[in-house]
């Protein structure tokens, strides 16, 4: 284990991770104000938003900024400036920094090179959104985006189906309605979804009910605002499991089916169908060529 607390690490400047608003200037921590105003630099998403925060908390802090098209370039400034003896404080657009937004990266290459991160903890959309959902909240899955190509969220959906754990996902406006097709397609239309909108603002509502009927509020209302998405998990997945679907199927079919379904090699899917039927290999494989 390594220790944050070495001597080393005292001489070099701290990266202090500060949680922001998402929406409510109000939920801006004393903690926040005050690391942000005494940190030599602060490290921002984009500075033409931090400056508005900034501005509004008498904070006067110098700006860098560190952004996921600089992380590499900028990433290196901000490690010698800590290696110097400077603190810098790292800020996103909106919540917590390295959730679903840049951070991560640089927390990974402050502790490679032995500097301490100080985490100041704020407001992080999935978890609001999670304790006002009235779904489980535990266990929980945060995702954050799915994949914006079709086909590639069709599969991380498709893997997430059997998950137990409530589900957590970011998504924009403009994507929302066939992200909510897509998940109702793989996760059916009776599993229960609340729509978090605009948390801690003005138009703050919350949309509970099936994914049905989240679809059938997609087609037919305009989208605006942010979202972040509380989907129940799966509750039937042990009865899904025990479920035998290759019951009525010969072992010939069976092993056809398998092959389609997981594009396997006859061998493989002959070896799977084999196990999962409690046969030998060979019976399997004379009843798949033979029979
Ligand atoms: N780092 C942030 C956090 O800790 O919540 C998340 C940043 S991510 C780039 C932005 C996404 O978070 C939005 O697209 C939306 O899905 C969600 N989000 C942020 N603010 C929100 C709000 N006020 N209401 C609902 N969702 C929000």
């Amino acid at each position: 284990m390594t220790s944050q607390k070495s001597a080393e690490m005292m001489e070099m400047g701290k990266l202090l991770i500060v949680g922001t608003p998402i929406g409510n200037l109000e939920d801006m921590t004393y903690r926040a104000v005050r690391i942000l105003q005494e940190a030599d630099f602060i490290a921002a998403e984009d500075t033409r938003n931090t400056i508005k925060l900034c501005n509004h908390f008498d904070i006067h802090t110098p700006m860098i900024s560190y952004h996921e098209h600089n992380t590499r370039v900028a990433g290196e400034k901000i490690i010698e400036y800590l290696q110097s003896g400077k603190d810098i404080a790292i800020v996103s657009d909106a919540g917590m920094p390295c959730i679903s937004d840049p951070g991560a990266d640089l927390v990974e290459l402050a502790i490679e090179h032995g500097i301490a991160v100080v985490p100041i903890p704020g407001p992080n959309a999935a978890v609001t959104a999670l304790v006002a959902s009235g779904i489980t909240p535990q266990p929980f899955l945060f995702w954050g985006f799915l994949a914006r190509q079709k086909k590639e969220q069709k599969s991380q959906l498709a893997r997430l189906q059997r998950y137990e754990e409530t589900l957590l996902f970011y998504e924009a406006p403009h994507r929302l309605k066939q992200t909510l097709r897509i998940m109702a397609e793989q996760f059916g239309d009776e599993r229960k979804i609340v729509m978090a909108r605009e948390l801690t603002k003005r138009f703050e509502e919350l949309l509970r009910g099936t994914l049905g009927e989240a679809v059938e509020w997609a087609d037919t209302h305009e989208i605006r605002g942010e979202f972040c998405l509380v989907v129940e998990g799966n509750h039937n997945v042990q009865e899904e499991l025990t479920e035998i679907w290759w019951k009525d199927l010969s072992v010939k079919e069976h092993v056809e089916q398998v092959m389609e379904q997981k594009e396997m090699r006859s061998k493989d899917a002959i070896r799977e169908v084999a196990e999962a039927r409690g046969l030998g290999k060979r019976d399997v494989y004379q009843a798949y060529h033979v029979e």
